[in-house]
């Protein structure tokens, strides 16, 4: 038997993975009977903020981890591709079907038993071995974390950091707004991992003129923002900044960053505007869309008023707001082996945000091998570690590996991944042979410890 908690995107593929492993899985979620602060429903695999899984083509680093994903047999890619909306060559979903999707066939499972309940403490180990496996997320329920927190004495950390609002798109004003990707679809390269699937015309684009946008930086920079419990203490991942604090860099460091305006033209008057606010679309029916990269901590009736004051969302209607949360995080590098159990307890593993990764997909990562490696200890085998070419053996040691003085939650990135010893110049090219490599290097690893899902890749957009 392994013990799973909590019912995400982590807990969820570390359940499915270890059943298919023909293991029994009891996985307890606190939802509905205790929510969190940003969870809406009782579904597992919910996705709290957006509704993208980010790059998919094999030169972005998330999307090599995605197609590995896909060939160890993982749930939440095979949902994700089935429940796919529009987002140009990143793999955005229908967050609403997605976690109906993950819910209907975790609880379907022959040998997975899933129990509404907060467990409050670390499991007690077992003999013989039942692993646990703990996949709470950046929202830990309070008394679970500090169980953590004395597990893990004081290398146990938490920080901050805010989500985007969400529009109703019938109150955009399309008379101003316009659809439109950067490069009119032609990407050169793609800037970052962070910045993926902005190539295919499925953004909608609000341009401001230069008066408009020092209207709006100064509304910005003058706004009152939501107080925050042990305010001191926040630290703010780099790549996930609220508009306000970078507003408060200085007054082009959102011109440089979420309002950049380069590679697009507005039809109306022929050439690149001063600033950009760009939308995704958020669910399936179009109705939703989130602004991409404002995340925001700004009050609620600050947030109708400064935001209307980007053309063409004057009149919107907030069908989320912007918010700030917690993000609870262990210090990863003295906690965790390469395997994802903890150092002191082998039969203890962490996964998900908690176990120090960043976003949905690694968050998912984690779990998948969390969950192979808990059924193999079941099963009386050695855990295992993906070969560090590979980007699910990357994530794992770096997690394992990082200096743990100055540690950050951290997305897939092939800066983490070992260099080709003859890379190709273009960064494009480079990518991509280390993707290949990647895929070659995990093929011949499942071969060698005879993993047998027969998965299926998908066909990936390169
Ligand atoms: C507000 C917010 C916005 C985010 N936005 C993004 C984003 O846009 N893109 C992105 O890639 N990543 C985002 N992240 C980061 C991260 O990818 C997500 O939090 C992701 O859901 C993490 O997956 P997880 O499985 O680790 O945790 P979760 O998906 O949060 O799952 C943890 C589960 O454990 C349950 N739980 C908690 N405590 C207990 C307990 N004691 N007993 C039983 N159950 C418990 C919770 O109810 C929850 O269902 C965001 C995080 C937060 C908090």
């Amino acid at each position: 038997m392994v013990h799973v908690i909590g019912g995400g995107l982590a807990g969820s593929e570390a359940a499915w993975q270890a059943a298919s492993m023909g293991v029994r899985v009891t996985l307890c979620e606190m939802r509905p009977n205790r929510p969190t602060a940003v969870h809406q429903t009782d579904r597992l695999a919910e996705l709290v903020c957006s509704n993208s899984f980010r790059g998919d083509k094999l030169e972005n680093a998330v999307g090599l981890l995605k197609e590995e994903m896909r060939r160890m047999g993982s749930l939440v890619m095979e949902v994700g591709d089935r429940t796919r909306v529009p987002a140009g060559t990143a793999l955005a979903v229908d967050r609403e079907r997605f976690a109906e999707e993950v819910t209907t066939a975790v609880q379907a499972h022959p040998l997975i038993t899933v129990k509404r309940i907060e467990i409050e403490a670390i499991p007690a180990g077992h003999t013989p071995v039942e692993p646990a496996i703990i996949a709470t997320g950046p929202l830990t329920s309070e008394c679970l974390s500090a169980d953590i927190a004395a597990f893990v004495g004081t290398d146990h950390l938490y920080f901050y950091d805010a989500i985007s609002p969400i529009v109703l798109a019938e109150t955009i004003d399309w008379t101003r707004a316009f659809r439109a990707s950067r490069w009119g679809g032609v990407s050169p390269e793609p800037a970052s991992d962070a910045s993926p699937g902005q190539e295919s015309g499925d953004y909608v684009n609000c341009p401001l003129t230069a008066d408009e946008y020092d209207r709006f930086y100064n509304a910005v920079t003058t706004a009152e923002s939501a107080t925050v419990h042990d305010f001191d203490q926040t630290k703010f991942f780099e790549g996930c900044l609220p508009i306000e604090v970078m507003a408060s860099r200085g007054r082009d460091t959102l011109r440089f960053g979420p309002m950049k305006p380069v590679g697009l033209i507005d039809p109306r008057v022929a050439r690149q505007p001063y600033a950009v606010v760009q939308l995704r679309q958020d669910n399936l029916a179009g109705e939703h869309f989130s602004l991409v990269g404002f995340q925001t901590q700004l009050k609620w009736g600050e947030q109708d008023r400064v935001l209307r004051l980007i053309p063409g969302l004057e009149r919107a209607e907030f069908v989320r707001y912007g918010m700030i949360h917690r993000n609870t995080y262990i210090n990863a590098p003295t906690v965790l082996r390469e395997t994802w159990q903890t150092r002191q307890r082998a039969d203890l593993f962490v996964a998900g945000q908690l176990s120090g990764v960043e976003g949905y997909v690694e968050s998912a990562a984690s779990g998948l091998m969390a969950g192979l490696n808990a059924a193999a200890l079941v099963h009386s085998r050695e855990p295992l570690v993906a070969p560090r070419t590979t980007a699910l053996g990357a994530l794992a040691y770096y997690v394992s590996h990082a200096d743990a003085h100055n540690y950050q939650p951290t997305n897939i990135t092939f800066g983490i991944m070992p260099p080709l010893p003859q890379a190709p110049k273009r960064r494009a090219a480079r990518r991509l042979a280390t993707a290949e490599r990647a895929l070659h290097d995990l093929a011949v690893w499942r071969a060698d410890v005879g993993l047998k899902h027969d998965a299926q890749s998908t066909p990936i957009v390169s």
